[in-house]
């Protein structure tokens, strides 16, 4: 049995015989989620393999003014950065209040 091959650029590798896979085909079976096949491209294994790419959180929000709301749910680090700014706003208009002339 061959060790896995882990390849850091996020190319697949075929589990025959390692050689790096092609995506031969691709379709959408939802707006989120696509199948994928992939081809082994050594000529004399040609095995094919399929799988899915899904999308499953925003993680960032559309810089377009007006855009639809996403369906998607926010990613746990796009939550946090919401809270940080809610507190960074919380805290700037508690050190407004410092500044503020007092009521006659
Ligand atoms: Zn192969």
């Amino acid at each position: 049995m061959h060790a896995p091959v882990i390849s850091r650029k996020g190319v697949f590798h075929c589990g025959a015989c390692h050689s790096v896979l092609v995506k031969r085909t691709s379709y959408l079976l939802h707006p989120h989620l696509r199948n994928d096949v992939y081809v082994c491209q050594n000529p004399l294994c040609s095995a094919s393999y399929s799988g899915h790419t899904e999308i499953t959180g925003l993680v960032s929000p559309s810089g377009i003014p007006n855009a639809p709301a996403c369906d998607l749910p926010p990613t746990p680090a796009y939550e946090r950065a919401l809270a940080e700014r809610a507190l960074r706003q919380q805290q700037n208009d508690a050190q407004l209040d410092i500044f503020d002339s007092p009521s006659p």
